[in-house]
């Protein structure tokens, strides 16, 4: 249910943003970034967005898009940059300490939602809203 809830959130944030545009207004697609560290599924969000879209106004044909981003830390004692790994207890290679500063992997963010503003001519398409 995780993953069904952040699937929800995004579509509310596009909701939102097309709200803010007024009306005649279709999300096309919406970018995400999931830092590995959310322990995020995307197969699973992906799967529960597309069976949630039609739900939410001008969000029917909208496409998900998820990027996943790499952890990233520098270590405690020697200020070594790399890829905190749950194999290594989230040590660092080069010296074994610990995490001092994680500088990614910890997204969670809609970063971009491509709107479409229909013409007046596409008639069709304002009719299924009207049906709503
Ligand atoms: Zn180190």
């Amino acid at each position: 249910m995780h993953e069904a809830a952040i699937a929800k959130s995004i579509l509310e944030i596009v909701g939102e943003r097309l709200q803010s545009l007024g009306a005649h207004t279709n999300a096309q697609s919406v970018e995400v970034l999931f830092g590995e560290f959310r322990n995020v599924d995307p197969e699973s969000v992906s799967f529960a967005f597309d069976s949630m879209r039609a739900l939410f106004s001008g969000c029917s044909d909208c496409r998900l898009s998820i990027n996943t981003v790499t952890a990233a830390a520098h270590c405690k004692d020697n200020h070594h940059q790399y890829r905190p790994q749950a194999e290594n207890a989230y040590r660092c290679p080069t010296c074994g300490s610990g995490i001092g500063k994680l500088l990614q992997g910890e997204e969670l963010d809609v970063v971009n939602v491509v709107i479409e503003i229909e013409r007046p001519d596409k008639e069709k398409k304002q009719h299924a809203r009207v049906g709503r």
